[in-house]
């Protein structure tokens, strides 16, 4: 609970800073302080054992003044109001960063999937889904997978959608399975962006990622890809985690064979051939690059100052705090800021968009040579405006965000 307001408390502190940097006029800083709409829904659904619970669900739209809104639907017991309209902010910013016409968005409900069976998952998900289905479709708001939430879990909100106008809407909701519509090279499109990123700031800092150490946070669809992706290009992984702990290994990990461990116990933590570690003690360690793909909040005042990476890509959205991330920045450490690291799921969340829209499907080598035309040109404006204004990366990509959003709010005027 502390953590969410913390997050929003952040968000908006961000954005004050760079509204003085940038002059931003005070009405549109006004507009922009506070999400467009909001929607508590309260999903009650028939448990298996024939009892009724309410779960509590959100779905939060920060700004449409780009386009439609977007943002992923996330299942976890910590999930708040709060949480939800600071990531709906931040995903204004992340669309804007990369110049995708959307705005921010996201959603989510209170529960712990872990402890729902799949039928319950499945109503749940269907009565959410029937809650907000006035505010969400193609043309005024796209969910897409966070925590917890997953291409099946994407089917089942297209279905609701669609059996409620009565035919197939495939543009609802990205990331969904292939056969209904998703896209060639959605599910890695976050963890190749997160890559991509690092390599153009191994460019521009002059180092080699392949005689790099990489750590990385969190296993699931962005962490565990990452790793997949890093270790086929040649790079050396030595540790990850996962909610139940962390492994590391010097020599480097294997992460298809963690995998293989992950799958059959749950964790990565019963992974042999490596040492189990804290996720405390997988943040500081010695590396070269550290890549939070977890949760928020993890890079605070408590442990910033014992980061030992040089480079920090937050592929988790909101992972270092404000008062964490002036340390680093006085340390020296290159920060790769969430708003562009992670910005290649709605990159590719976009394509699939504008694929089940026009009902013609682009192949696997289309959309990635896209995405990293997309990434490589949203990293090197970011750069510039960060070498230019001498600031740091994450307040040259806020300045590049609110700056184009204010311009859309501008030059579209105040209805009426
Ligand atoms: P996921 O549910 O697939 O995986 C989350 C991983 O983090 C799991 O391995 C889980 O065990 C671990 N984890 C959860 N809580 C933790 C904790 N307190 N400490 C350490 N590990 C913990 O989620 P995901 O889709 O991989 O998302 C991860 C992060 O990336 C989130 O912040 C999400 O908002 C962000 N993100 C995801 C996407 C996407 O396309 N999936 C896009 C942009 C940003």
């Amino acid at each position: 609970m502390q953590s969410a307001n913390n997050l929003w408390q952040e968000v908006l502190r961000y954005l004050d800073e760079v509204a003085e940097s940038i002059h931003l006029n005070p009405g549109i800083h006004a507009i922009l302080r506070e999400p467009k709409r909001t929607l508590i829904v309260s999903v009650p659904i028939r448990m298996d054992d024939g009892t009724i619970r309410v779960f509590k669900g959100f779905r939060v739209q920060h700004n449409l003044t780009r386009g439609p809104a977007k943002g992923g639907i996330r299942y976890h017991p910590d999930v708040t109001l709060d949480e939800v309209k600071a990531l709906a902010m931040l995903m204004t910013w992340k669309c804007a960063v990369v110049g995708v016409p959307f705005g921010g968005a996201k959603g989510g409900i209170a529960c712990d999937p872990e402890k729902l069976s799949p039928t319950e998952l499945e109503r749940l998900t269907r009565r959410y889904t029937s809650e907000i289905i006035p505010i969400i479709g193609p043309e005024k708001d796209i969910p897409a997978p966070d925590i917890n939430t997953n291409p099946q879990v994407m089917s089942w909100i297209m279905d609701t959608f669609s059996m409620n106008v009565g035919y197939s809407v495939p543009g609802v909701v990205t990331g969904k399975p292939l056969n209904i519509g998703g896209s060639l090279g959605r599910l890695q499109a976050t963890a190749k962006g997160v890559m991509f990123s690092i390599f153009n700031a191994a460019k521009k800092l002059g180092f080699d990622p392949f005689e790099s150490r990489f750590v990385i946070q969190g296993f699931g669809n962005v962490g565990k890809n990452l790793a997949f992706l890093l270790f086929r290009e040649g790079c050396r992984i030595i540790a990850v985690s996962d909610i139940k702990g962390g492994i590391y290994n010097p020599r480097g990990l294997d992460p298809f064979k963690v995998s293989e461990v992950e799958k059959k116990t749950g964790s990565v933590v019963d992974f042999r051939d490596a040492d189990r570690i804290t996720n405390q003690e997988l943040l500081t360690l010695d590396c070269d690059v550290l890549v939070p793909a977890a949760v928020e909040n993890q890079i605070t005042k408590d442990n910033a100052s014992s980061i030992k990476a040089s480079l920090i890509a937050e592929a988790a959205n909101g992972p270092t705090t404000s008062e964490a991330d002036k340390i680093l920045e006085d340390k020296g450490v290159f920060v790769i800021p969430d708003i562009l690291a992670n910005a290649g799921g709605v990159t590719v969340s976009y394509f699939e968009w504008v694929q089940g829209l026009q009902f013609y499907f682009w192949s696997e080598r289309e959309v990635n040579l896209k995405l990293r035309d997309i990434m490589e040109k949203a990293f090197e404006n970011v750069y510039r405006i960060a070498i230019k204004r001498k600031v740091s990366m994450r307040k040259a990509a806020l300045m590049l965000a609110i700056e184009r959003v204010a311009d859309a709010t501008k030059v579209r005027g105040l209805y009426p």
